[in-house]
């Protein structure tokens, strides 16, 4: 336990977390630490196989090991993987962590994506990066999501949140309302690398609150394979398109 994990939990005690599941927001028993309840646990859209070899994504067979998007696109990074598949639920969840200011969920949803990534067999990690957020998107939102969740998982695996190492040069439109080709260009050369000493000769985990098409995770990859990383993992808290 590092010092900020003890006053974390020193808080905890303090002010304890409300009994409240952090999916359907009812007071339930809960399945800790994540503070979900057990009928959400229960319903929650994990991940499972078959999955595609390179971006994590389900598929419809195991035959395919790739899903159309990685046959189509060559990706930078090695590997995504994720906990839950991007359902209404998991969305609903995600847009009041993102939008609606409860920072508060970093903790149970980076722990948990802390605990899947550990049952993935994938080589060590040197370092956890987050994506980054415009300066002017940080400042609106107080919080960068994703190095939030990093944080948590940071503390729960021993491992360094390095959340300097990227850097995002520019706005980029929102995602969501364009295509893949689209999104790929928006986004192609919004993020660099300013000091190889974060980045040189290490084994980085990318993390991020969603993958949809990968192009964000690419476009991050390329930057931190330009500063030096030796290769980079990906991983999510959700992955898929919304349905
Ligand atoms: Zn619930
Ligand atoms: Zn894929």
């Amino acid at each position: 336990m590092n010092w900020r994990t003890f006053i974390e939990d020193i808080c905890d005690i303090i002010y304890p977390p409300a009994n409240t599941c952090i999916f359907c927001e009812q007071e339930n028993e809960l399945v800790m630490p994540y503070n979900i309840c057990r009928r959400c646990w229960d319903m929650l859209p994990f991940v499972r196989p078959p999955l595609c070899d390179i971006c994590g994504k389900p598929i419809d067979s195991a035959k395919q090991h790739i899903c159309r998007d990685c046959a189509e696109y060559s990706r930078s990074f090695i590997k995504a993987g994720a906990v839950l598949e991007y359902m209404p639920s998991v969305h609903e969840t995600i847009y009041r962590y993102k939008y609606k200011g409860h920072s508060e969920l970093a903790k149970p949803l980076g722990i948990l994506m802390a605990h899947v990534v550990s049952r993935l067999a994938w080589p060590d990690i040197d370092a956890l990066v987050p994506v980054p957020l415009y300066s002017e998107r940080l400042r609106q939102r107080g919080y960068n999501q994703s190095a939030l969740l990093a944080r948590y998982m940071g503390y729960e695996l021993n491992l360094p949140v390095l959340d300097k190492a990227l850097y995002r040069c520019r706005d980029t439109k929102a995602q969501a309302a364009l295509d893949r080709a689209e999104r790929r260009a928006n986004i192609a050369g919004a993020f660099t690398v300013k000091n190889l000493k974060y980045t040189e000769g290490k084994t980085i985990m990318l993390i991020d609150d969603i993958l949809t098409t990968g192009a964000t995770a690419d476009a991050c990859t390329q930057a931190l394979l330009a500063g030096g990383a030796r290769a980079v993992y990906v991983f999510t808290l959700a992955t898929g398109v919304l349905k």
